[in-house]
């Protein structure tokens, strides 16, 4: 949509048919994206691609990138979409993550818990997001059973962190280096899930300046073009940790739409496309985002008329067919003198759509 505002015309390249992009796009491909073929011909057919999805193989995006710009690189979706790898960049970049060991043999296993510690969290090294594919890992004698329940794939041990709180910072950075960002955003998960996020997040000054600086020196590490999420832990006793990238548009950041003057879709069509970044300030001193999960379908259609009834209240929902237990529908947002009014506000319109 955000391409489309600006005169572009988009091409989509998906597995699945009638997509939330492929509803918008001129035109839409249906085919693996390990489909070497499909991949030429969409790639032949555009100037430039970009991702809302990490999870395509290097082999896909060296194809792309034989036929048109591919922003973000191939560096940037290799690091981010293995827990290994992102680790490794990080810790060499001199970014803190909690304390975690590799997983990949019998023997990674025996020492894991020794390095790692106990609680812990096994994640997969890939495919993993909202939670797929992590098991929480008591003691160390549990280790096993969780590896196994993962079907024995490369994995990462990571120790489980104390949580006060976490945030977001979402990058975008231009094709000559220029760069922005749109400040720590609050997030509350349930079921692993993100749940509310609410910017600008209650963190003292100290630690958003170390996470937006964070942020920076990783997509410069990179050399990174398009929008770049990374998520964060606050330890209860003050850490800032890197959880993880998302090299693409973010969940945590859907509130932009609204809030700011240049949204998180915008900027990265402007990042990749190779134009000035927008500006990312807010119209208000706060806003507030709560997702919409298939789960409020349970007893019927939502209410939508309930919540539009508040007139500051903004529904997005993004054409996705089946409403399954814990998919993204879609979102509410609204904006507010005080994070905690937004908050508040958005619940209160979320639970009003349950109103029979
Ligand atoms: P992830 O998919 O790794 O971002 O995990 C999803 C959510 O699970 C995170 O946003 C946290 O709420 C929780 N979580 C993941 N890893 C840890 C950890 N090491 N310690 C505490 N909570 C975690």
């Amino acid at each position: 949509m955000a391409a489309r505002r600006l005169g572009y015309r988009v091409h989509t390249l998906a597995p699945d048919h009638d997509t939330p992009t492929g509803q918008i796009a001129d035109v839409e491909i249906n085919a693996s994206y390990d489909d070497m073929d499909a991949v030429r011909a969409f790639a032949q057919a555009v100037d430039v691609v970009t991702f809302e999805f990490e999870n395509v193989s290097a082999e896909a995006v060296a194809e792309a990138e034989r036929h048109a710009i591919v922003r973000p690189n191939g560096r940037s979706l290799a690091v981010a979409q293995h827990r290994l790898k992102e680790k490794s960049f990080l810790v060499e970049h001199g970014l803190p993550v909690a304390p975690f060991a590799a997983v990949r043999n019998d023997r990674d296993l025996a020492a894991a818990a020794g390095i790692a510690g106990c609680p812990s969290i096994l994640k997969t090294a890939t495919s993993g997001y909202d939670g797929k594919g992590q098991i929480k890992v008591d003691t160390p004698a549990d280790l096993g059973a969780a590896w196994d329940a993962l079907g024995r794939r490369d994995a990462v041990l990571e120790a489980f962190v104390d949580l006060d709180r976490e945030i977001s910072v979402i990058g975008a950075r231009g094709v000559g280096g220029e760069w922005s960002h749109f400040g720590p955003i609050e997030n509350a998960h349930v079921r692993h899930i993100l749940d509310v996020s609410v910017t600008p997040a209650s963190v003292p000054d100290v630690t958003a300046t170390l996470a937006v600086d964070a942020v920076r020196r990783i997509m410069e590490a990179l050399d990174f073009v398009g929008i770049l999420c990374v998520e964060f832990f606050i330890a209860r006793d003050g850490r800032l940790l890197v959880n993880e990238l998302a090299p693409r548009p973010h969940n945590s950041g859907h509130l932009t739409f609204d809030a700011c003057r240049t949204s998180q879709f915008e900027q990265q069509l402007r990042a990749v496309c190779g134009l000035p970044l927008g500006s990312p300030d807010m119209l208000q001193p706060a806003a507030a985002m709560a997702n919409l999960l298939g789960d409020l379908w349970e007893d019927g259609e939502p209410n939508w008329a309930a919540a539009l009834a508040l007139p500051d209240i903004k529904l997005h929902l993004y054409g996705k067919s089946a409403p399954r237990p814990g998919r993204k529908m879609g979102h509410l947002t609204v904006l507010a003198a005080s994070p905690e009014e937004a908050k508040q506000r958005v619940l209160q319109a979320r639970r009003t759509l349950r109103q029979v």
